[in-house]
């Protein structure tokens, strides 16, 4: 096989020569709608300029390759790096031909080849937002997941029933063709069928051709008591469709549990602030507070209790997953001193200041003493 002298495989593409890989990747893509022989049947013009864009981009998309491409031109690509079939390739013109033509979804038909194997359907995640109470007592929420679904028109074969793809003229149905390089000879991906070995001459209407329509699933997620932020939660083969009947992938519904207004979470324990009254502080009391279960715990407040003192109370944390036991709740003392206080209960604290406690005094005085020694500069 001869060639010709090829074309600059930027201006194949119409891209510039710094075009980031997915400019290149739509600029292929919209050259192989426009020019693909599934589309332009017996146009020879238009399978030649299919082939020479999919060869530009076989290059370009390589890092490798285009580096080569870049410095040496048409030459430094020839017989370099051509091993053989690069699977790297393939998956590549599989993963942007075959949505668009459904070759993905001929991947694994009748073909004896093994390496057209079914496509499993990709998996999917869903971050679902929940509040810290449900992730206390366990929800279940429904959600509506946006995904692909086989086509019940053409049970995911994308041909229109009754029809099926033909053999692939350009490679015989094997997928590859042998290009010549020089003196050695190279297996390439068929870029007629993007490897697939067959082409969709009566693409099925409602997926067109796909064999998968995008559809919005709605599930019930139950969510089990005492999830925490980043756990994620699979639900097995409800991602997408595989393509031409492979295996669904999973979904992974992603917990995120929103900040509350009173418990601050700490694994399995949970912290608050209580305000408290600086007499309860000082004689002691007992107060309730309702858990996050909804619960009313009492809270013994000791006589004397500084501010920012934490008092336990077992077991009204969050619940342990797979059955470990409740964390706790730590409650933190906010004393909150009066503003004002009435000429009676002013008079009262004038009386208790007298008769003294509080702020060792002794050790306020010699404080004192102090600064006004070093103020008097001595
Ligand atoms: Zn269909
Ligand atoms: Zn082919």
């Amino acid at each position: 096989m001869s060639h010709n002298q090829p074309r600059d495989y930027y201006e194949v593409l119409g891209v510039g020569r710094d075009a980031p890989l997915d400019e290149i990747k739509k600029a292929y893509r919209a050259l192989a709608v426009k020019y693909h022989p599934d589309r332009n049947p017996d146009d020879a013009e238009a399978e030649e300029r299919f082939k020479e864009a999919s060869q530009a981009y076989a290059v370009l998309s390589d890092a490798n390759q285009r580096a080569r491409y870049d410095r040496f031109g048409h030459q430094g690509v020839e017989g370099q790096g051509f091993g053989g079939f690069d699977p790297g390739a393939f998956g590549d013109f599989a993963d942007i031909l075959g949505d668009l033509f459904g070759f993905g979804d001929l991947f694994g038909g009748r073909s004896g080849s093994g390496r057209q194997a079914r496509r499993r359907g990709r998996d999917l995640q869903y971050t679902l937002r929940i509040s810290l109470e449900e992730a206390a007592r366990g929800v279940a929420r429904t959600i509506r997941v946006p995904r692909l679904e086989r086509c019940e028109a053409c049970s995911g074969s994308g041909s229109e029933p009754g029809t099926t793809p033909e053999p692939c003229g350009t490679c015989g149905g094997h997928g590859q063709v042998m290009f010549r390089r020089g003196f050695l000879s190279v297996a390439q991906t068929c870029p007629s069928c993007a490897g697939a070995g067959r082409l969709n001459r009566h693409p099925c209407g409602p997926c067109g051709g796909r064999g998968r329509v995008e559809r919005e699933a709605t599930l019930r997620v139950d969510i089990p008591a005492g999830v925490d932020s980043g756990m994620r939660l699979r639900l097995s083969g409800e991602g997408e469709d595989g393509a031409l009947g492979g295996p669904s992938g999973d979904l992974f519904v992603v917990i995120a549990v929103n900040p509350h207004e009173v418990f601050e979470r700490d694994g399995d324990d949970l912290h608050m602030v209580l305000p408290v009254s600086v007499f309860q502080a000082m004689l002691g009391a007992e107060v309730e507070v309702t858990t996050i279960h909804n619960e009313v715990a009492k809270v013994r407040i000791d006589a004397g209790s500084q501010p920012g003192e934490v008092i336990r109370v077992g077991g009204a944390g969050m619940p342990g997953l797979n059955g470990r036991r409740r964390g706790d709740l730590h409650v933190s003392l906010k004393v909150v001193v009066p503003r004002k206080l009435t000429a009676e209960q002013r008079q009262l604290v004038e009386e208790v200041a007298r008769l003294g406690g509080g702020v060792a005094p002794e050790d306020q005085r010699s404080l004192f003493e102090r600064l006004k020694r070093a103020f008097a500069g001595d």
